[in-house]
């Protein structure tokens, strides 16, 4: 007698997946940057996670706050400077326009040109 068919055919279905009632999306929150050239960006972290002070911009790479007034980057020191930013750091706007002008009389002054 083919009886054992019948039985096995009962039991599709009777058993709940467990699994599939785990696969709710995790709860997740938006945080908002802004960068020093006011770019907004997006980005959304789980809700556990603990929310970054600073986030890298994807648009121009400059560090990204979360007050769009007070953007990071100026008052607090960065790990990573750039050769202008050292530069800057050595001599004052003044003392780089005095720089520029010295440097523009004598290129004029090469080219036979009466300086300003
Ligand atoms: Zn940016």
């Amino acid at each position: 007698m083919p009886i054992g068919n019948v039985i096995r055919g009962t039991r599709v279905g009777s058993a709940p997946d467990r699994r599939a009632q785990r696969h709710q999306p995790a709860p997740c929150r938006t945080v908002t940057y802004w960068c020093r050239n006011a770019h907004r960006t997006e980005i959304r972290l789980a809700a556990e996670v603990e929310v970054p002070q600073v986030w890298d911009c994807p648009r121009c790479g400059l560090p990204a706050g979360r007050d769009a007034q007070n953007p990071p980057g100026r008052a607090r020191p960065e790990p990573y400077k750039t050769h202008l930013a050292y530069v800057k750091e050595r001599r004052t706007a003044e003392e780089g326009e005095a720089i520029l002008a010295e440097a523009l009389a004598a290129l004029r002054r090469r080219r036979g040109r009466p300086a300003g």
